[in-house]
């Protein structure tokens, strides 16, 4: 690595982490207000494949404008139930939701609701950056094109890029292959795509885990910066990146229970990001953050 690139990693680290810590004073000092309306409420879910239940009994409420994150050991059920929120576990013939997800005061299962608007309204992004073998503009325009929407597609393009913080590593590229970039900006292309349709969420799963640790710091400082006018909900398998981000954890356990054959998701805990590192209720929590057990 020459001394320039060095540098400037450095620097990025550097500024990486003083945004991070800027993000738990804010939280230690009680903002953003715990109180922000709920964007979602969840209200007793329960998903099945076939016979097998994956997740039972989540009832939680996830917050505007604040990074709520979902962690716990593989196989408890963080994708089944982040898929729940647009509507993507439709898409999986096995899968049944019970239960209410309300989302500006609607079920989002109910039978009048249409799932392709719900995925315009609540985007999402993927583990493995997933670029469509297009150019980058119209990887962006693609979303709006589909939809329909009004408006100058230069600048709806312009807009999502600048967004997601990758407009001036682009701008003068727009009309070349989206494989030709750094996995780090299609995962950043990724983000903007989903912004184009202009939601209000974005789902993202473990969208930093095939990632280096300098796009892994530059996706965070994205999110942080998102947040103000999104509300975010991510999966991450990264203790670390659950506590330097996100306002709220939902911990999830799976466990086998008395007369199954097949081990169940459920929350266990779900409370501010501090707490739950920090001085957690249940002891299950404890023993996962601390890595007594994974
Ligand atoms: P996590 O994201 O916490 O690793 P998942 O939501 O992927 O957990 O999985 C929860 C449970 O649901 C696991 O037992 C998994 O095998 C099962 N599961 C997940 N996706 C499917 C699917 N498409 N079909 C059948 N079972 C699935």
């Amino acid at each position: 690595m020459s001394d320039h690139v060095k540098d400037e990693a450095v620097a990025q680290q550097a500024e990486h982490a003083s945004l991070a810590q800027r993000a738990a004073e804010h939280r230690r000092a009680g903002e953003p207000a715990a109180e922000t309306e709920p964007i979602f409420e969840a209200r007793d879910v329960t998903v099945f494949y076939g016979d097998h239940r994956a997740v039972t009994d989540i009832s939680v409420k996830l917050r505007k404008n604040q990074i709520t994150a979902l962690i716990g050991p593989s196989g408890c059920g963080k994708s089944t139930f982040i898929r729940c929120l647009n509507r993507m576990n439709d898409l999986i013939p096995t899968a049944r939701v019970e239960g209410q997800i309300i989302y500006h005061e609607q079920n989002l299962y109910d039978s009048k609701i249409d799932p392709v608007q719900v995925r315009k309204r609540i985007g999402m992004v993927f583990q493995k950056p997933n670029p469509f073998p297009k150019s980058i503009y119209d990887n962006i325009a693609f979303g709006p094109r589909v939809m329909g929407m009004k408006g100058d597609m230069d600048e709806i393009v312009e807009g999502a890029l600048k967004r997601a913080a990758l407009w001036d590593d682009v701008k003068d590229r727009l009309k070349t292959n989206a494989f030709g970039m750094s996995g780090g900006q299609q995962q950043r292309l990724c983000i903007a795509r989903a912004l184009a349709t202009e939601p209000d969420v974005l789902l993202m799963d473990e969208p930093c885990s095939a990632l280096d640790p300098i796009s892994t710091g530059r996706i965070e400082d994205l999110m942080l910066e998102l947040k103000k006018n999104y509300s975010i909900v991510i999966v991450t398998h990264n203790m670390q990146q659950a506590a330097r981000v996100s306002d709220m954890t939902a911990f999830f356990t799976v466990e086998l229970d008395a007369g199954e054959k097949h081990r169940t998701g459920r929350v266990v805990e779900y409370a501010a990001t501090d707490k739950i590192f920090t001085n957690p209720d249940d002891k299950r929590t404890e023993d996962y953050v601390t890595g007594k057990v994974g």
